[in-house]
């Protein structure tokens, strides 16, 4: 799924405030990790009264922010950056934690791009 039809299908939970990056910037990482963010605002939805305000890569993993949290949001959002480190960024297949230059979850495939 592409980034504009995965933040059009989640509308309801993402922020609409100019001052969210996710406003300017729409989902700032690679599209390997979509399916582990549709999963993870699936459930977010379900809770509803909680919106995202980004959603990037940082430390190699996947970061989603959210207006605010409760333990329920947390266990989401840490689960969803578990999974990341385990899929490559790129292509959403197996991949692993490596430091080439930043670090980054890649596929032996697209570990040297
Ligand atoms: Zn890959």
């Amino acid at each position: 799924m592409r980034a504009d039809e995965l933040l059009k299908r989640h509308s309801a939970v993402i922020s609409t405030s100019r001052r969210a990056p996710i406003s300017g910037w729409g989902i700032e990482c690679g599209p390997g990790w979509h399916e582990i963010i549709d999963d993870a605002l699936t459930e977010i939805s379900k809770i509803g009264r909680y919106q995202v305000v980004q959603i990037k890569e940082k430390s190699g993993r996947l970061r989603i922010y959210m207006t605010r949290y409760d333990d329920t949001i947390h266990e989401i959002v840490e689960r969803a950056e578990r999974r990341s480190l385990l899929t490559c960024e790129v292509c959403g297949r197996p991949g692993q934690l490596r430091q080439c230059g930043a670090a980054m979850v890649r596929c032996d495939e697209h570990v040297s791009r």
